[in-house]
């Protein structure tokens, strides 16, 4: 019998009893979720250390908080985004009542990584709950102690008649994905993400999939070398560089290379001083099959900055590589470590012929002292989420939407993208029971006289209501 038989069908039969529906359930277990973040910071903050040796601040930022302010602003917000929303009426249903109802999906799925096993496990679970759906939650297996946390606290939190924390990798993931969810919302890599699609497939079964890839960084010759270097530098080793959105590459002209190098030296050893590996604000790499794989990837090229490993204390240290070529494995797959190269372009076009010639990326910048050039990077490229000037700032905006385009991902969410994305929005029309004898012009025997009048009647664009 499949493991998850049993907390499938308790989960889908709550739902069908209405429970999660009412406003005023969805904000208890937000309010709950709150909770659960407040009263077990330390928890969760040592949990993080021992899975990424992610520092007090990393974790404060990028996961407590952050999850926090989704949760306070789905509070916030939650009565306006469950409102029927009103839309124009043509003649034909100028007496009706025409809206878009947000009803919840029903069983949702939500599977995580373990880049940032908190934040990217209960920011969607935010928006699946305020929108009223009963959910399973899969976190990570890789970030053990931040998935033994969620499996052990959490549901003491909230209504375990509709929410599960299930535990598992690729063979159980799989195993889950053989039931019918009615929303799937994945987190991870391109290839495991076909592999969720194709299993959504099989059910006709919605998806977000939230995917990686690798993300360019053009620098144009105008601008000042040491704040672009801070910044790159800050969103590169960020979390150790096992971030979706951070720079995967830079593009560049060898001139600007020359002063770029040393600016970037000047930012990491101010950031992580002379030997960054006592350094309490640089994480370590998750495992050790990530580690190899890093460890690879340092070969390519040739190392400009950095290059130091330890596989005892999975430590690689903030890198830069130069000369690399574009057939290297550096520049073929994701990074997904403090491992930067630098390949030469010779001219913004040049540069954007690179970014277009390859997937979509989930995140795209540009750093020049002149909007021209950003503009032009923004306008002649596609990407899920692009930032002139800075890394990765626009995540930071819940009034934007999260996601990727292409092989970088489908669907987006963050603040009410997060709620439409786990609300069907269902097309209702309410009618009168009478005027049966206005209506009759559709009925059969047809006549030209009652078409004219029916097109009249049903077209939204140029009908105003002063006629009525
Ligand atoms: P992953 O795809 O290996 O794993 C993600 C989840 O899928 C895990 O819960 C895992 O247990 C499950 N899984 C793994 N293999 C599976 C299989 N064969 N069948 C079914 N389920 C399986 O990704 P990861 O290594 O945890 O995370 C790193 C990747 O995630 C990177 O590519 C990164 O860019 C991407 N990512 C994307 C975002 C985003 O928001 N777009 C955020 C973080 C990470």
């Amino acid at each position: 019998m499949n493991p998850f038989e049993d907390t499938v069908q308790r989960l889908r039969e709550t739902f069908h009893t209405g429970r999660t529906r009412p406003a005023e359930f969805r904000a208890a277990q937000l309010r709950a979720l709150g909770r659960f973040l407040q009263d077990n910071k330390q928890l969760l903050q040592e949990a993080l250390a021992q899975d990424l040796k992610k520092s007090a601040f990393e974790s404060e930022v990028s996961e407590i908080s952050i999850s926090q302010g989704e949760i306070n602003l789905a509070l916030k917000n939650l009565q306006a985004w469950m409102k029927d929303e009103e839309v124009p009426k043509n003649l034909a249903t100028q007496l009706d009542s025409a809206f878009i109802r947000k009803e919840p999906f029903g069983l949702v799925l939500i599977i995580a990584p373990w880049n940032y096993p908190l934040n990217l496990i209960l920011m969607p679970l935010v928006g699946a709950l305020a929108a009223g759906n009963c959910v399973v939650l899969k976190p990570s297996e890789i970030s053990k102690n931040t998935e033994k946390a969620l499996v052990e606290v959490l549901p003491r939190y909230l209504d375990q008649s509709c929410f599960a924390v299930v535990q598992g990798g690729p063979e159980e993931t799989q195993q889950l994905l053989e039931h019918k969810f009615d929303y799937i919302f994945f987190t991870g890599s391109s290839q495991v993400g076909k592999i969720i699609m194709a299993a959504a497939a099989k059910h006709l079964t919605p998806v977000t999939l939230e995917l990686g890839g690798k993300n360019p960084c053009y620098i144009d010759d105008n601008c000042d070398p040491q704040t672009v270097a801070n910044r790159v530098a800050w969103f590169r080793y960020f979390n150790t560089g096992q971030t979706c959105v951070a720079p995967d590459y830079i593009l560049c002209s060898p001139m600007m290379q020359e002063k770029l190098v040393p600016a970037l030296q000047s930012a990491i050893t101010r950031f992580y001083g002379e030997d960054p590996r006592s350094s309490p604000d640089l994480g370590r790499i998750i495992s050790d099959k990530h580690f190899q794989r890093l460890r690879g990837l340092l070969s390519c090229g040739r190392v400009a900055i950095g290059g130091q490993s330890d596989e005892s204390d999975r430590y690689i240290a903030p890198t830069v590589l130069v000369d690399v070529a574009e057939t290297e494995p550096v520049m073929q797959e994701e990074i997904f470590g403090p491992i930067l190269p630098i390949m030469n372009v010779r001219s913004l076009d040049e540069a954007v012929d690179f970014i277009n010639r390859r997937e979509k990326p989930l995140a795209l910048y540009a750093f020049s002292l002149s909007d021209q050039v950003v503009k032009q990077v923004l306008a002649r490229t596609s990407s899920g989420g692009f930032c002139g000037n800075d890394g990765f700032m626009h995540l930071t905006l819940s009034s934007l939407p999260f996601g990727g385009v292409g092989a970088s991902g489908m669907g987006g969410y963050h603040g009410k993208f997060s709620f439409d994305t786990f609300s069907h929005h269902r097309a209702c029309l309410l009618r009168s029971a009478g005027m049966e004898k206005v209506y009759s012009i559709r009925y059969p025997p047809y006549s030209p006289r009652n078409v004219k009048l029916l097109l009249t009647a049903m077209d939204t664009q140029g009908f105003s209501c002063t006629l009525l």
